[in-house]
């Protein structure tokens, strides 16, 4: 059985009050109403993981993640932060390829490759994001374009390193949009990475790989989306900053 998981990434979002706040809220819905097969994951900025990861203690399926890390351990980086420092304040997962890393900061597939590496080797779990843009998804390579930032950015791994790593489909055009994709573009994209994956690693860790869609997942249509048989969960933006929007996303399996 796959892991299923669903991670809020509040992006920009929250002030430390505000963020400790949402982070309680979230953790005592997490208690009291989502099943421990789920994993629920909060992204805060990084300036409150820690204050944020104080209130996942003793809750085993609630857990923090890093929106993103540099690919290089230590160095004159003025404002980034690494896999190491991550790992050593107790970070278990880290956001990494966000399009709006691509997109703003210019992130390519090989850097991310470098990102991914730091990641396990301080025994983070990458969340690894992929998708297309409305051009390549209306020019009709989009399969093929998405199957390709997973070989660039994954590919070289070792099958047990590629088992630690989850992967998110954000379509471009669906985040922050209102535009979700439908069930049917979901389950397809993710069908097809599933059996890009298995080509490289095989059928058994294509399987056991947890394949996230993001875009405009929220409460009315994570159900549908999540009945989707290669659809293992959310990586939700908007919705993923009011607790009780959050924790109906989580129960919607
Ligand atoms: C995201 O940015 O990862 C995302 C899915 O955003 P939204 O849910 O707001 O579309």
């Amino acid at each position: 059985m796959r892991k299923k998981i669903v991670a809020g990434n509040w992006k920009m979002n929250k002030t430390a009050a505000e963020a400790v706040a949402l982070a309680a809220e979230v953790a005592a819905l997490v208690k009291s109403d989502v099943p421990s097969n789920v994993q629920v994951i909060m992204a805060p900025p990084s300036l409150f993981i820690s204050e944020v990861n104080k209130a996942t203690e003793g809750i085993a399926n609630l857990s923090v993640s890093a929106q993103n890390c540099h690919e290089k351990a230590s160095g004159a980086y003025t404002g980034e932060i690494s896999a190491p420092m991550l790992a050593s304040a107790g970070v278990p997962y880290v956001i990494l390829g966000h399009s709006e890393r691509r997109q703003y900061f210019q992130e390519s597939n090989a850097q991310l490759a470098a990102k991914v590496d730091a990641a396990l080797e301080n025994k983070l779990t990458p969340i690894f994001c992929c998708g297309e843009s409305l051009e390549l998804r209306e020019g009709g390579e989009f399969l093929a374009l998405v199957a390709q930032q997973v070989t660039e950015s994954l590919f070289h791994l070792s099958a047990e390193a590629f088992g630690q790593v989850v992967i998110a489909y954000e379509p471009i055009w669906a985040i922050g949009t209102g535009l979700t994709a439908s069930s049917a573009q979901a389950q397809e994209m993710h069908a097809y990475l599933r059996q890009h994956i298995a080509g490289k690693y095989g059928q058994a860790v294509a399987d056991a790989c947890s394949i996230l869609y993001g875009g405009s997942c929220n409460a009315q249509n994570a159900a549908e989306l999540f009945a989707c048989s290669d659809v293992d969960g959310g990586l939700i933006g908007g919705a993923s900053l009011k607790a009780g929007d959050f924790i109906t996303i989580a129960k919607s399996f």
